[in-house]
């Protein structure tokens, strides 16, 4: 386990994001140090960085007592590129979410990917998924469930990111503004749709909410802080299981906190924490 004890006196943790300001994360570790007792030793807050000011920013935490970072939008793939050294799925992933500051410099971790398998909690392989989209989050959840052993289709606004999304990392592009859902035991959306729970934002994906049905599994990556997504909502309505995005930020969130810490993160108090209840 790591021991706490920075020039102040506590180590520091945060989470770097441009904007920050909407993180659930300092709410989640801050449950869950509190329920670990690691209160009075660590502490957890959000940092506002531009991205012309990242790579100067970061450098600078270790100084001021940090010892590790969360990275969010949009700084996940220069993160990865200020690291000294950094984990194989990192590499493979191409960005990193985790920064761990070390006696040897910066080293960048991916929690991404653990993080939608934990929220799933049950294995993968020989699944047929479709993952909606092919930004960072969808390169991490490819990766996830192509290791796992899934089968992998890749669906994208933008029909070349997700032809080279494959290209590099495995699954099979498809196209269409109408994609059959019962060919797919399990539905990962990616995609920014459904922040702002719109229920005409579910229309700008390839779906028809009435063919989701039990026992498919939706998993929207997106979430909202006290209201369900339109995606989760016509997927309960149709009797689906759904796991929703505050809890793959809950299984992304305890795996960094255990790099850092080397302790077992408390699940249930970073949910609640997360979910502000
Ligand atoms: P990103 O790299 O910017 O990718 C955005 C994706 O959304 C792209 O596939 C983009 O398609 C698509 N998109 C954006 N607007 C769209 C629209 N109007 N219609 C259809 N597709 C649209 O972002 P990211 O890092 O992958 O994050 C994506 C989402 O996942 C965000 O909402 C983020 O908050 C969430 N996320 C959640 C967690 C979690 O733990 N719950 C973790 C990571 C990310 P194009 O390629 O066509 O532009």
């Amino acid at each position: 386990m790591v021991q706490a004890g920075s020039r102040e006196g506590r180590a520091r943790l945060c989470v770097l994001g441009h904007p920050v300001s909407h993180s659930r994360s300092p709410a989640m570790h801050t449950a869950a140090l509190r329920a670990l007792g690691m209160e009075g030793t660590w502490s957890y807050e959000a940092i506002d960085v531009a991205p012309e000011e990242l790579a100067s920013r970061v450098r600078a935490l270790p100084g001021e007592g940090f010892r590790g970072a969360n990275v969010t939008i949009p700084h996940k793939q220069a993160a990865l590129a200020l690291a000294v050294e950094a984990s194989s799925r990192a590499l493979q992933i191409g960005a990193a979410n985790t920064l761990s500051f070390e006696t040897e410099g910066i080293r960048a971790d991916n929690t991404d990917a653990e993080g939608l398998l934990g929220a799933l909690g049950e294995p993968v392989a020989g699944r047929h998924a479709l993952v909606l989209g092919a930004g960072g989050a969808a390169r991490a959840c490819v990766w996830a469930l192509v290791e796992g052993g899934g089968h992998v289709a890749v669906w994208n606004r933008t029909a070349d990111r997700a032809r080279a999304l494959c290209e590099e990392l495995g699954g099979e592009p498809v196209e269409g503004t109408q994609i059959d859902t019962a060919a797919y035991d399990l539905i990962v959306n990616t995609t920014a749709i459904g922040m702002d729970g719109t229920e005409q934002a579910i229309k700008a994906l390839p779906l028809d909410a009435d063919e989701m049905n039990a026992p498919q599994v939706v998993v929207d990556l997106a979430y909202r802080p006290n209201t369900d997504t339109p995606l989760i909502n016509a997927a309960k309505a149709r009797g689906a299981r759904t796991i929703d995005g505050l809890e793959v930020l809950v299984h992304q969130g305890a795996a960094s906190l255990r790099l850092w810490t080397g302790v077992e993160p408390p699940l249930d108090a970073m949910r609640r924490g997360a979910r502000g209840s």
